[in-house]
């Protein structure tokens, strides 16, 4: 069983995990897309494209996860539609806020 210290120590370093999933998503896309279309592209166009359309779905499958990270405090949607939030959009706990007892009534 967690404390409710770990527990939010847990949820910001889940949420740091995400973020940075989203940065590699993108580098490798970013890099990845056009070094394929150069290699690939005139070869196998068929696979090019599946090969983009996979990593487009990763892409947005890593920006849809962060976009629903749960909030360690109130267990709702942290962002909901503002992806550069730094508090909770419902009960407006900070990014990596440390656990205050008493502080939440909600
Ligand atoms: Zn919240």
């Amino acid at each position: 069983m967690l404390t409710h210290e770990q527990r939010y120590e847990k949820a910001w370093a889940d949420l740091r995990l995400r973020g940075r999933t989203i940065l590699i998503a993108l580098a490798v896309f970013v890099l990845g897309t056009p070094a394929l279309a150069l290699i690939l592209g005139n070869s196998y166009p068929t696979a090019t494209f599946i090969l983009i359309g996979l990593g487009a779905a990763v892409l947005f499958g890593a920006l849809l996860s962060r976009s629903a990270f749960p909030c360690p405090r109130c267990g709702k949607w942290f962002f909901l539609a503002n992806p550069l939030a730094r508090r909770c959009m419902h009960c407006d706990l900070p990014i990596n806020a440390p656990y205050q007892a008493g502080q939440f009534s909600g």
